[in-house]
C-alpha cells in the first residue's frame, strides 16, 4: 500500500464514524472486483451476478445469496472505469466496494462525495486471479449501513 492510499484509506475511515446514516437497501450498492470469480469459469457475472451458477468455487455464490436475501444490488465490475460509472448512478448514496487497496483508494476519490465503504480482499494466488474476500465481514458491514427491516424500525 502506497502512502497515499494509506492516507485516503484512513481519512476515509475517519469519515465513516463521523457519519453513520443507516440507508434502505435500494440505495447501497455492493461493488465487487471480477477477480473473485474463480479463474476459467463461463459464468456471466459480470452482466448480472445472479447469472453465477452457484457451484462454490469462488465467492461470488454467497455474496449472491447475501445480496439477495438483503435486498442490495451487487454489480460485478470489469474495471475501475466500470465501478465507477455504477457508483455515480445517481440513486446510490453509498457504495460498499470489495477491492484491493489501490482500487478501493482510486475508487473513494473517483466516487466522492459519496460514502464508500471498504472491505479489502486478499491475494491467496497473487495479484488479481482468483481473489478471496471475508464474506461475513462484508456482511457485518452491511449490517451496520442498513435500515433494519421495516416491522422492526422504530416509530
Ligand atoms: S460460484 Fe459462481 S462465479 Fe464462482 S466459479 Fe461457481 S459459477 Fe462461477
Amino acid at each position: 500500500m502506497t502512502v497515499l492510499e494509506n492516507v485516503v484509506l484512513r481519512l476515509n475511515n475517519v469519515r465513516r464514524r463521523l457519519n453513520r446514516k443507516r440507508l434502505p437497501p435500494e440505495r447501497i450498492l455492493l461493488l465487487l472486483p471480477h477477480c473473485l470469480q474463480k479463474k476459467g469459469c463461463a459464468a456471466l457475472v459480470g452482466e448480472d451476478i445472479r447469472n453465477c451458477r452457484d457451484c462454490g468455487r469462488c465467492k461470488m455464490k454467497e455474496l449472491k445469496e447475501m445480496a439477495g436475501r438483503l435486498g442490495i444490488r451487487a454489480h460485478v465490475a470489469s474495471g475501475g472505469r466500470d465501478a465507477l460509472k455504477r457508483a455515480l448512478a445517481p440513486d446510490i448514496e453509498l457504495i460498499l466496494a470489495v477491492a484491493c487497496a489501490k482500487e478501493l483508494a482510486e475508487g473513494i476519490r473517483g466516487a466522492f462525495p459519496k460514502r464508500v465503504v471498504g472491505v479489502l480482499n486478499s491475494w491467496p494466488h497473487g495479484a488479481c486471479v482468483d481473489t478471496d474476500v471475508d464474506v461475513a465481514a462484508v456482511e457485518r458491514e452491511l449490517a451496520e449501513l442498513l435500515l433494519p427491516p421495516e416491522g422492526s424500525r422504530d416509530t
